[in-house]
């Protein structure tokens, strides 16, 4: 399996209920490594940027106003096989069917509200990275 880099958000109900270090301990407790991690406010069109994807969406409008709501944390995750390991930990995108011991499980208010974001391919990883972080903020 090869080391990958997967692009991590603790969403602003993560910050708000004060829940990023116990994220971050059940991230590296999978043996993913924080190679870099800095706390920001998005604006809308930080937001727009990163979810352009989902424009059509019906929720996209409402996810523009959550994730503009309060502090977010963006990290990059290094680790074997990073972006399905973090998928896996995070659990499904409703916490209703979350696996146990997910962080959704865990810490997720609702389908909306579920406290972290992660990439879904490599591709994705790469390109939401170099959205979010210079390469000189990253050191693995
Ligand atoms: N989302 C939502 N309502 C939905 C589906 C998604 O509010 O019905 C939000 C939720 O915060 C989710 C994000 O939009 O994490 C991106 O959706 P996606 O389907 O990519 O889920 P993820 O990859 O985050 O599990």
């Amino acid at each position: 399996m090869a080391v990958e880099r997967t692009l991590s958000i603790l969403k602003p109900d993560a910050t708000e209920r004060n829940l990023t270090g116990k994220i971050n301990a059940v991230i590296e407790g999978a043996g993913l490594r924080i190679i870099a991690q800095k706390r920001v406010k998005w604006d809308a069109g930080d937001a727009a940027s990163f979810y352009a994807v989902h424009k059509a969406r019906p929720f996209y409008n409402d996810l523009v106003t959550y994730m503009t709501s309060a502090p977010i944390v963006v990290q990059v995750l290094e680790g074997e096989n990073a972006v399905a390991k973090y998928r896996e930990i995070m659990g499904a995108t409703n916490p209703e069917n979350a696996a146990d011991g997910t962080i959704r499980k865990l810490f997720a208010e609702n389908i909306e509200r579920n406290s972290v974001h992660g990439s879904d391919s490599a591709d994705n990883a790469a390109q939401e990275i170099g959205l979010v972080f210079q390469e000189s903020e990253i050191v693995g």
